[in-house]
């Protein structure tokens, strides 16, 4: 089992001895600092998130504009979240365990335009990128209006048509395993933005034809998703008028994905649900490289400080962020140092280094780990269609076993003062975070192999 990367000390610790296993781990940390100290021993800019959360706010015409699906809520990019009692119950049934709280879906799956969690952190870096050129190209006298609607004459100006042809000569790039490439390689075509997508070659074929098909150009390389990143990010810095999306480094991306924290938190407000000490709110989010989850839980800490418990979810193949944070070695670490393949059916999840800036900023925030067989990803995915009908990719249902790790770990809950009566009165939210871009006939393969892996319950 031993490879080269990781030397002795590390593998005798047994919790990365078990991930090195391949068998399904959760590390639920009892001790974790307080999340205001945390938040304060960040580095990361004050305003970060409150800045994306405008700059969305002022494309809102421009997205209502290009995109008739997003009109409803007024060009605003948001996902419903959904009462999940039918899958409550069903997995009560198939783990022999009910689970006390209330069961939620973060129906990221739905997310319009590009179908995946990829919508908040992706969109956001494209539409800074869109505002930077406008401002530095002097697009519509951008900026020069004075207050504090600051960016608001870079938008008007993108229906310009000398905004469009410049914008035309700007490229954006990024390496991907898939959903961050039909992210941001739908939104730059739109943008009229020369978009290259460096993929591995185990992305889904479709999302490669998707690309192509608005006018994306995917280059395809040998290797796994760090290959594919460190590909591109070689190609677009020989072109000064292309701007990399970084996946591994980035903060727009994360200050994208942490938007989605006040705006669940309207969510939970508008269903009258409250959130304190006596009713803990519990998020299990899939990671892959971190951005995504790493992003959520910033904001969700700055909301509900430490009445929120943020559990990242891994494939059993490819748990990078948990070995990275358990190690300290962040994105010096990779799980084929552990003999693990970093392959897995949950595309998005296919990780095998995760991201420095999440390891490093966020990994004193995250409440626990939990990996999760790919079999039972498969599972979950017919299971979720069978209960609510609802049809989301295999990583995206990673977070459903999550509140059963939880009612598990005894230890944890009595560490972190949970007694009956506050799970009782718990809220956990399964993020899902794929889905309705997948094509019906691959949909319908998923859900075949799903009820064929279903037995991995009763084993
Ligand atoms: C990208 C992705 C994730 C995780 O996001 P990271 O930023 O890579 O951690 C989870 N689910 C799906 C469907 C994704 O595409």
């Amino acid at each position: 089992m031993r490879a080269d990367g990781v030397t002795g000390p590390q593998l005798e610790d047994p919790l990365v001895a078990r991930l090195a296993s391949g068998k399904e781990t959760s590390w639920l940390r009892p001790q974790l600092d307080p999340a205001e100290q945390s938040l304060g021993a960040c580095s990361l800019p004050a305003g970060l998130v409150e800045d994306a959360r405008r700059r969305f706010r002022r494309f809102a015409p421009w997205f209502a504009d290009h995109f008739p699906q997003t009109r409803a809520a007024d060009g605003i990019i948001e996902s419903p979240l959904e009462r999940a009692g039918a899958l409550q119950s069903r997995m009560g049934e198939l783990l022999g365990a009910e689970l006390p709280g209330t069961l939620w879906v973060k129906r990221d799956d739905t997310l319009p335009v590009s179908g995946s969690i990829k919508a908040r952190g992706g969109f956001h870096e494209v539409l800074q990128v869109v505002e930077g050129i406008v401002e530095s190209e002097q697009l519509g006298a951008a900026g020069s209006d004075g207050h504090r609607s600051e960016g608001a004459a870079g938008v008007r100006a993108l229906r310009d048509p000398a905004t469009a042809r410049t914008l035309h000569q700007h490229g954006i790039a990024v390496g991907s395993t898939g959903n961050l490439g039909l992210s941001i390689g739908l939104l730059a075509a739109e943008f009229g933005l020369r978009a290259t997508v460096h993929m591995s070659t185990d992305a889904r074929p479709w999302k490669k034809d998707m690309l192509r098909s608005r006018g994306v150009e995917v280059v395809e390389h040998a290797g796994d998703f760090s290959a594919a990143v460190a590909a591109g990010r070689t190609a677009a810095g020989a072109d000064p008028l292309t701007h990399f999306v970084d996946d591994e480094s980035s903060l727009s991306l994360f200050a994208g994905y942490a938007v989605a924290a006040r705006r669940l938190a309207g969510q939970l407000a508008a269903l009258e649900v409250t959130i304190d000490e006596s009713s803990p709110l519990f998020v299990y989010l899939p990671c892959g490289v971190g951005g995504g989850p790493g992003g959520v839980t910033y904001g969700l800490k700055q909301v509900f400080g430490d009445h929120v418990h943020c559990i990242f979810m891994e494939p059993t193949s490819a748990p990078s962020m948990v070995l990275g944070v358990r190690t300290g070695l962040h994105s010096e670490v990779s799980v084929q140092d552990i003999g693990l393949s970093g392959s897995t059916i949950a595309d998005g999840l296919a990780v095998a280094r995760p991201s420095r800036l999440v390891g490093e900023q966020i990994g004193g925030m995250i409440d626990g780990f939990v990996t999760v067989a790919d079999e039972r990803m498969a599972a979950l995915v017919s299971v979720l269609d069978e209960t609510h009908g609802w049809r989301v990719e295999p990583s995206a249902t990673a977070g459903a076993i999550g509140p059963w790790r939880v009612m598990a770990d005894a230890a944890y809950r009595e560490a972190r003062g949970l007694d009956a009566r506050s799970m009782a009165r718990a809220h956990h939210i399964v993020w899902s975070t794929g889905g309705s871009m997948v094509p019906e006939d691959e949909m319908n393969g998923y859900l075949q192999q799903g009820r064929a892996a279903q037995g991995i319950f009763y084993a």
